[in-house]
């Protein structure tokens, strides 16, 4: 068998998702299984309308669109057959209003799994309709049955040895040529909906292909496959055409947007292939993602991200920062959730820098002005090159204030304040 992952620009609309039938029903030879994201930005959405909810703001309108729009995307698809996506479709929005109208004091981060992981439900309940009503043999499945996980709500983590089991019962047990289940969220513990972190689809993707040892994985994308630079800010981008596990988990964790972090690591376990395509041209061969490290791309690829902050830390008598308060200074951020991308230390300060989370920065800074006199800047992009030459650096910092810069012998990363991209 093999699966199949679409992400949220390519279920975007009606007219993306009938681009979808053509691309899953040229496969005939294997057994599909296809996890799907929410379509569009309808994460984002829902995601407001939490934070709306629990900020006492309007969330009634917002969430209410969330709900026409997904209605509206069911008629064009299947117009007036009959289906029970539209049955479906309404009970979860009588779940989804009542859930916040009942709960007032619940935490953040339970409620907003609660509601957000909704956004997968409903795109999955639209395509699986579709496709069935064009004829082709489908399931719906749950993930929450399947992908079990515990109660960290927002960053939820599997349970392997039982998500296994249930995601190999079930594929025993089903018939179907595809068959449909959601990316992004789990079950928890007494059956609580969890999500498994932003952009977490194909997290899933990786998970189903692991317990079922899938013979491939493809993510569908709108980008012709790994790029050595976002599109977005670059004219001149290059595709790698093949890349090695290391390779990709070394991008991924630098910020290269193309997957999700944590999805490489069970496919290497498994020497599952993972190829990146385009669904616009489903015919190109796009990028590949293997065991295979002589075929590695050694041309630069460059990541920008923006809003990042650098936080330097003293101790208030200049003493020196020794190992203790380093590794003080490592579990407040671990506490906060805050993932440091650089540090950097001298005698009396060590320098970290993050990706600005006001909320969680503000905690951080006030736990640690406790002990510690901190220092905070804002606004600052970080560069990281991988496989980068003197050159190229040059032209990327000519004109920027350079705040910090690292260099191992493949990576190169640079904190400059300013953002250009
Ligand atoms: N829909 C979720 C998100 O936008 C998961 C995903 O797209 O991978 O974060
Ligand atoms: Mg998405």
């Amino acid at each position: 068998m093999k699966v199949f992952k679409f992400g949220g620009a390519s279920v975007k609309d009606a007219e993306v998702v009938k681009n979808l039938k053509k691309i899953v029903e040229q496969e005939s030879e294997s057994r599909l299984l296809i996890v799907i994201s929410a379509m569009d930005k309808t994460t984002n959405w829902l995601e407001r309308v939490v934070e709306s909810f629990k900020a006492n703001q309007d969330w009634k309108e917002p969430l209410q669109k969330v709900f026409d729009f997904h209605r509206y995307q069911l008629q064009q698809l299947i117009g007036n057959a009959l289906s029970d996506a539209n049955e479906s479709i309404d009970k979860i929005q009588h779940y989804a209003f009542t859930f916040l109208e009942q709960d007032e004091n619940s935490e953040f981060d339970f409620i907003y799994d609660q509601i957000v992981s909704l956004g997968e439900i409903l795109s999955t309940k639209i395509i699986a309709a579709y496709l069935i009503k064009e004829g082709l043999d489908v399931t719906w499945t749950d993930a929450r049955k399947l992908v079990h996980t515990d109660n960290s709500y927002r960053d939820a983590k599997v349970n392997w040895e039982e998500t296994e089991k249930r995601i190999n019962e079930f594929w025993e047990s089903e018939t179907s040529t595809f068959i449909i289940t959601q990316g992004f969220i789990g079950g928890g513990e007494h059956k609580r909906m969890t999500t498994l972190g932003r952009e977490g689809s194909d997290f899933s993707a990786a998970i189903f292909a692991y317990c079922l040892s899938a013979e491939s994985v493809t993510i569908w994308k709108d980008v012709p496959g790994m790029l050595n630079a976002d599109p977005k800010y670059f004219s001149n981008t290059s595709l790698l055409e093949n890349i090695s596990y290391r390779e990709a988990i070394e991008l991924s964790y630098y910020g290269a947007s193309v997957i999700h972090p944590k999805t490489i690591k069970p496919l290497e376990n498994k020497h599952i292939p993972l190829y990146v395509k385009s669904f616009k041209e489903p015919n190109e061969p796009g990028s590949v993602i293997n065991d295979n490290t002589s075929e590695d791309s050694k041309i630069p690829s460059y990541i920008f991200q923006s809003d990042q902050v650098l936080i330097s830390i003293s101790s208030r008598d200049f003493s020196f920062i020794v190992e203790e308060h380093i590794s003080d200074i490592f579990k407040c951020f671990a506490t906060h959730r805050l993932k440091i991308q650089t540090m950097q230390n001298s005698a009396i300060s060590f320098s970290v820098s993050v990706a600005n989370q006001p909320k969680q920065i503000k905690a951080l800074m006030e736990e640690l002005k406790n002990d510690y006199k901190v220092l905070y800047n804002e606004g600052l992009e970080l560069l990281t090159i991988r496989h980068f030459n003197k050159q190229i650096v040059d032209e990327l910092i000519k004109g920027r204030e350079v705040m910090l810069e690292q260099k191992t012998r493949h990576t190169m990363r640079i904190l400059m304040r300013g953002q250009k991209h």
